[in-house]
């Protein structure tokens, strides 16, 4: 029996390649909308300045200043607004699209799936993200994952988003896992090493190679690394 019976994952940015998927439907976006033709500079700046607003629309909601419906426009009416173009109803429109598309994306992190392949005999797999769980189970099902996962716990439907402690004990009991025989595995050190809190193992997806300032024992530079943490 391995140590690690149930492993559990972060989706974006761990198994799923975000930042390839979203920038492709931030580009077609820019073209759909003519986005230029309302004033937004280029597709780079478009995409640059969205990625900060929704790096900050993303901290406000796990920190509770905002909610998952206000996140998904006002990160749109706040780029927009850099360029110039203010529009609450385009706002609206480019955050139904953006989700809309986004699901239907597939790009994975390299060596997903032959992880994936890896674990599967021997361990239960399951997800866990702050994303949306209607959003996020499209992108697993259209990536090839959802087969291999058994549960997936996403924060709009737990109510709380990581690294509150409420998620990764909604996750548990679903999963019918306790904190000794679990491991979680995400991109973000500090809102995904929260698993720690309760006992849950940690490994942390570092493929930038940034500094390991939480000190996380487990530090992968890609995820195939994960096996020999394992044994
Ligand atoms: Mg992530």
């Amino acid at each position: 029996m391995p140590r690690f019976r149930h492993v559990f994952f972060d989706l974006d940015n761990t198994l799923w390649d975000f930042q390839r998927n979203s920038d492709a439907v931030l580009d077609a976006l820019f073209a759909d909308f003519a986005l230029k033709e309302r004033g937004v500079t280029d597709a780079v700046a478009f995409k640059a300045r969205y990625h900060v607003h929704n790096e900050l629309a993303w901290k406000a909601y796990r920190e509770g200043r905002t909610d998952a419906q206000r996140l998904r426009w006002e990160r749109y009416h706040r780029t927009l607004d850099d360029f110039g173009c203010a529009d609450r109803n385009l706002a609206l429109q480019l955050s139904a699209a953006y989700l809309e598309n986004l699901a239907h994306q597939a790009h994975l992190i390299d060596g997903t799936m032959d992880l994936v392949a890896a674990l599967v005999p021997n361990h239960q797999l399951h997800i866990i993200t702050n994303g949306f769980e209607e959003v996020q189970q499209g992108k697993m099902r259209r990536s090839g994952l959802a087969p291999h996962f058994r549960t997936l716990t996403a924060a709009d439907t737990v109510g709380v988003p990581k690294p509150d402690a409420r998620i990764f004990q909604h996750a548990l009991n679903l999963a019918g896992a306790v904190p000794g025989e679990s491991l979680y595995v995400g991109d973000h050190p500090e809102v995904d090493g929260a698993s720690e809190a309760l006992g849950i193992a940690f490994a942390w997806f570092n493929p930038r190679r940034e500094p390991n300032r939480y000190g996380h024992a487990r530090d992968l530079a890609r995820l195939e690394e994960l096996v020999g943490h394992l044994a």
